[in-house]
């Protein structure tokens, strides 16, 4: 994996790919590439959001193997434990390892329908279990209002969070339309909506989040996204090759 200059989040979502023996065979390629201890103190951080079977085998191997990586989940449940047949806890995540939870992700959001209360209580129960929500918003059509969408997104869910809780979150900017596609949005959109989302959460709720943009970034294009004041990618088909 490319590593950004500090202080970037360089965050890869496998989304529903690499079951535990894929994890473990990409962490021990990338202990090859990575010899022990390299890629700390630089400031940039290098976390992976695996599905949640392969999280068990992530923990285990990146220590055995000494490869600093941190580790995310794709969701958390908003409940904190009982019957809730088929969702996964936010002190199961944090008793794993995990120190990040995408929270929203679109396609959450299109899948389960997730609603604004859902996802308050996967962000309030993540902050509660020490991890830090990855909120996740985006417009879902190419120009229109989009930046006003992904501004009420954000909104909807810092609105309930506590001035502390505010102050735990991340915010990665990912337009629906360029999740998945071939084309980033270019370097101007995403640097306007980093800073109208800073500027209304600022203004809002007196919180300056880390933003993040994802949406088809990859070795290819990732350079001439650096330097947009960015805090970190959220990368998901790319990440998937030990040479990103
Ligand atoms: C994502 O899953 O958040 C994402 C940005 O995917 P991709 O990089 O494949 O567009």
């Amino acid at each position: 994996m490319a590593q950004p200059c500090a202080p970037w989040l360089l965050a890869a979502n496998w989304k529903m790919n690499m079951d535990h023996l894929q994890t473990l065979e990409f962490i021990r390629e990338l202990s090859v590439l990575l010899p022990r201890g390299e890629g700390e103190g630089g400031g940039a951080e290098m976390a992976i959001f695996p599905p949640f079977t392969s999280l068990r085998t992530a923990q285990v191997f990146s220590a055995s193997y000494g490869v600093p990586l941190s580790l995310g989940a794709q969701d958390v449940s908003p409940h904190s434990s009982g019957a809730f047949t088929g969702e996964v806890s936010a002190s199961m995540l944090e008793r794993l390892g995990c120190r990040y939870v995408l929270v929203g992700h679109s396609e959450s959001r299109k899948n389960h329908h997730e609603t604004k209360e859902e996802l308050v209580g996967k962000a309030k129960n993540s902050i509660a279990s020490r991890m830090t929500p990855i909120l996740c918003v985006g417009e879902k059509e190419k120009g229109g209002e989009g930046i006003g969408e992904a501004c009420r997104q954000a909104e909807e869910v810092f609105c309930d969070l506590s001035p502390e809780e505010r102050a735990k979150v991340i915010v990665s900017y990912e337009p629906v339309w360029a999740i998945g596609s071939s084309t980033t949005a270019s370097p101007e959109r995403i640097s306007d909506a980093a800073c109208a989302l800073k500027a209304d959460l600022l203004e809002k709720f007196g919180a300056s989040p880390r933003i993040l943009y994802g949406g088809s970034v990859n070795e290819g294009n990732i350079e001439s996204l650096k330097g947009l004041g960015l805090g970190g990618f959220l990368v998901g088909r790319a990440s998937l090759r030990i040479s990103f």
